[in-house]
């Protein structure tokens, strides 16, 4: 029987925030506020020049003009306080802000100094709004004693907030003006997995407004990152995205937009594992062989060690009041944020992008309101903190294991990282198992293992992971991969108890194959090692050049250059042996921020990538985004076709602003002859006239005496067959192979069933990159490559026979492409390559004849994976 009995509503009491006088909403002269569009409140016409806040929350929006913000309760309400009347026009001025989205506040905390004579002369009140903006979830009741007309002192109680009963659908109220609804089909490849959830999420905690999900008869609101996983949303669903609240118009247009494009492959962890999921089943094992998912590709030979499940041993039951122990569990998730938040500055700052993404996700789920009620629900039932988060943790944990989605279950890890990590700091005496105790080399076996357990085994430096559960697209696989860790996961039970029969065992972990082989015999183990530790001395050797400049074999030098995304992956560049930075993607800076990076943080880490590379050039493309990837605070229509739409430089001239900040960023690095800048998505010259006119304005204002090179992307076939053009009034070409194909031969980058198909080798793509090549021969504007196929195992070869100078290539690549180089013939693979073009002769074919040759006439097979000379693993 379900239990009827009426919960006691949830309540917070609001205490003025300034000294002033109480006005009632309907006698404030804007509409807006006296028809409550926004939602009911009260009205203070201040008495003193300082604002503090009512209670203890977050901010969760701050107007652009400094005027306005939304604090969220601790208990989810949103209250929008609104200083004084018509202040938007001040732009700011008057007006000292003393906190920011994502500040925590308390009770009484100042949130704003402002000069009151100014605006009273300037504005057109000085009266302030407070609005329940979250009222379909809250009603508020003035407290007894405050009468309109009267004055109240700073402090004093002034109204109570009372959550409506939970049969009230959250967020949303049919009509009202306010309330903006969109049907919408979900393009996300792997269904409304954790990281988009996350910005939804991002988005609607930006706006200060609530934004609900609908898919047939279940709703979730996204402040709840578990409400929303549990829709099990999967591509091609129809769901309506409701959204209300103070800029709901605008965050219903983000969040359409969020749910309708495709993510990028590399944001993407669903996109490895929707194409691994079609292809890959995994065949049964036996007593000797074990097999699994290939999460991190490599090999690897060394004892079984078995990595124990943390146990939380905790005391059920609480000794102090539940509002204490209410309280601690509060701060505790506070304290966990903080770390997370300074954790995730140091990992952005570094370059780490995927532990980054991680980690700002684990803070999402932190924030889950539906997590803090249920546990809070646990504390009132008499239960200790510690306690209760590692319930409502279990069955969250259990309830993903049990999703039929590979995807969520995968996300479960995420989950038992927050829940050990937040009981720990709750009863640091829980953890009583799962240290690391093990020697360097060994392969680890785990039921599961957390992010910040993997992290912290690089203390041990193991040469294998493998996982019972977990899937390919983990954070525990993304990590592995970032290592180069070998890594089979979705193993199933029996591992373990295999594993038990053979702890300490010698084994191969084969995550090509997708096996792990306990047991083998001498020989089998003899094959291994030795393929392992020829993979491993070639890597040595490889990198003991990789510093020298490489040539061809018939003395044609080519650079060989990294693709980067910030500065820790710029200093692995210089230390690889990279002769530059043939592409740092200035987007994964603008990514995962409430805002634009300012001009300060951008030109910081420009000035350290270059400074990371010696007295190597670097180029440093301007902002690329659109159609795959998205920025969360820059709200770009929805439009049928994204990939064909608005993006790169096309966006960038439609924000002038922002190109601006970038351009004068850029432009105060030192020394300017280093840098590079290179524009994205080129179709025509007059685009890259316009960048470089752009440049040399803002260079004068800054009284610069010198100006970078300026360069134009290939990727779209205009640009290929326009490149004698180009060539004219760029320093450098670039081609971007992966959108050159995608453009070329009409196939999705991002569709996995043509994942196949859409390849660089194509004769189309060649010949347009030839065409590349030849326009801008004798132009004195050398042709890189940075897109994928410049690192390819066999297309590398191509694109230097076809004439292109530098290949700009993942910084594990760089050693094994130029050992690659110096045992090519480059004229001789150029005249066998143009022989086959002449045939009609498709992409499959031309890779294997690539690879016959290459190995027949340049002996070189090329390693793929580099892990260093101390681990007896590639
Ligand atoms: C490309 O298109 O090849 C390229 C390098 O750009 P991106 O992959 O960032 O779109
Ligand atoms: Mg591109």
């Amino acid at each position: 029987m379900p239990d009827t009995a009426d919960p006691e509503p949830v309540q917070t009491l609001l205490h003025a925030p300034m000294k002033a006088v109480l006005v009632p909403l309907d006698q404030v002269p804007d509409p807006v506020f006296a028809q409550q569009t926004m939602g009911p409140g009260i009205a203070l016409e201040p008495l003193e020049a300082q604002l503090f806040s009512p209670c203890d929350g977050e901010i969760v929006h701050l107007a652009r003009t400094r005027h306005a913000l939304t604090l969220k309760t601790d208990q989810g309400c949103d209250l929008l306080i609104h200083l004084g009347l018509d202040t938007v026009d001040l732009e700011g001025e008057g007006i000292t802000v003393h906190v920011a989205p994502g500040t925590r506040v308390r009770r009484g905390d100042l949130l704003w100094d402002f000069d009151a004579d100014l605006l009273a002369c300037r504005a057109l009140s000085l009266m302030t709004p407070l609005i329940v903006t979250s009222s379909d979830q809250w009603r508020c009741e003035l407290s007894n004693d405050t009468r309109p007309g009267s004055v109240i002192e700073r402090g004093a109680p002034l109204m109570t907030l009372i959550a409506l009963s939970a049969g009230t659908p959250a967020g949303v109220v049919e009509g009202g003006n306010s309330e903006y609804r969109e049907q919408v089909t979900l393009a996300l490849a792997a269904g409304l997995h954790a990281r988009p959830a996350a910005r939804l999420r991002g988005i609607a905690r930006q706006h200060g407004c609530t934004i609900v999900l609908e898919h047939g008869e279940h709703q979730a609101d996204a402040a709840s990152l578990t409400a929303l996983l549990g829709l099990s949303l999967r591509q091609g669903d129809t769901l309506a995205v409701i959204a209300r609240g103070t800029n709901a118009a605008a965050a219903l247009g983000e969040a359409a937009a969020l749910l309708t494009t495709p993510e990028a492959a590399e944001d993407d962890p669903a996109h490895d594992e929707l194409s691994e999921e079609a292809s890959t089943t995994v065949p049964a094992g036996d007593d000797t062989t074990c097999h699994g998912l290939v999460a991190s590709p490599g090999l690897a030979v060394g004892p079984l060690v078995r990595l124990a499940h943390a146990r939380l041993e905790v005391d059920e039951d609480r000794e102090e009041s539940a509002e204490e122990v209410g309280s601690q569990l509060q701060a505790a998730i506070r304290a966990l944020n903080d770390t997370l938040v300074t954790d995730i500055e140091q990992a952005r700052a570094e370059g780490r992008r995927e532990e980054a993404d991680i980690l700002e996700a684990h803070q999402a789920w932190l924030d889950d309101p539906a997590l803090l009620g249920e546990s809070l629900g646990h504390i009132q039932a008499g239960r200790s903190a510690a306690f209760a988060w590692r319930e409502v943790l279990e069955q969250r944990i259990a309830e993903l294991r049990q999703s039929q989605s590979q995807l969520l279950a995968a996300r479960a890890d995420d989950l038992r990282d927050l829940q050990t990590r937040l009981v720990t700091l709750l009863a640091p005496e829980a953890a009583v198992a799962g240290q690391l105790d093990m020697a360097p080399g060994a392969i680890v076996v785990a039921e599961e293992i957390t992010p910040s357990q993997l992290l912290a085994l690089d203390q041990v430096a193991p040469a294998g992971l493998c996982l019972a559960g977990g899937g390919t697209t983990s954070h525990v696989a993304l990590l592995a991969r970032a290592r180069g860790l070998p890594c089979l996961a979705a193993m199933g039970a029996g591992v373990m108890e295999i594993m038990g029969r053979h702890d300490g065992a010698t084994a191969i972990l084969d995550a090509q194959k997708g096996a792990l082989t306990f047991r083998p015999g001498p020989e089998q183990l003899d094959a291994v090692r030795e393929q392992v530790e020829q993979a491993r001395v070639r890597a040595i050797v490889e990198r003991r050049m990789a510093h020298e400049p490489a040539r061809t074999q018939d003395s044609v030098p080519i650079e060989v250059c990294a693709n980067v995304a910030g500065v820790e992956e710029s200093r692995a560049a210089f230390e690889a042996g990279a002769d530059g930075i043939g592409l740092l993607r200035s987007e994964f800076i603008f990514m995962a921020r409430h805002e634009a990076p300012d001009h300060d943080t951008q030109r910081e880490i420009y000035q350290q990538v270059l400074d990371s590379m010696g007295s190597h050039p670097v180029i440093i493309r301007t902002l690329d985004v659109g159609a795959d990837k998205q920025l969360n605070y820059l709200a770009l229509p929805a439009v049928p076709n994204p990939a064909l739409g608005t993006r790169g430089i096309r966006l960038m001239t439609r924000h002038q602003d922002l190109l601006d900040v970038q351009l004068r960023a850029l432009l105060s690095v030192t020394p300017l002859e280093r840098l590079h800048i290179m524009v994205p998505m080129v179709t025509e010259a007059a685009e890259l006239v316009a960048v470089r006119e752009r440049i040399e304005t803002l260079a004068l204002e800054m009284n610069l005496e010198k100006r970078p090179a300026l360069g134009a992307m290939i990727e779209v076939p205009a640009a290929a067959l326009c490149a004698d053009q180009l060539a004219r009034v760029a320093d450098f070409l670039s081609i971007g192979t992966n959108d050159l194909t995608q453009y070329t031969l009409a196939m999705d980058r991002e569709d996995p069933d043509l994942a196949g198909r859409a390849d660089v080798l194509h004769p189309a793509v060649l010949r347009l990159i030839d065409m590349t090549v030849k326009g801008a021969a004798g132009r004195q504007c050398p042709v890189g490559v940075c897109g994928a196929a410049a690192g390819d195992q066999q297309a590398w070869a191509a694109l230097v026979a076809l004439g292109v100078e530098e290949l700009s290539v993942e910084p594990a690549r760089v050693a094994a492409i130029k050992a690659g180089i110096r045992k090519l013939d480059r004229a001789a693979l150029s005249r066998q390559l143009r022989a086959w073009l002449d045939e009609p002769i498709d992409s499959a074919t031309l890779r294997q004849r690539l690879e016959q040759w290459l190995n027949e006439y340049a002996s070189t097979s090329i390693t793929t994976t580099d892990r260093g000379a101390s681990r007896d693993a590639i």
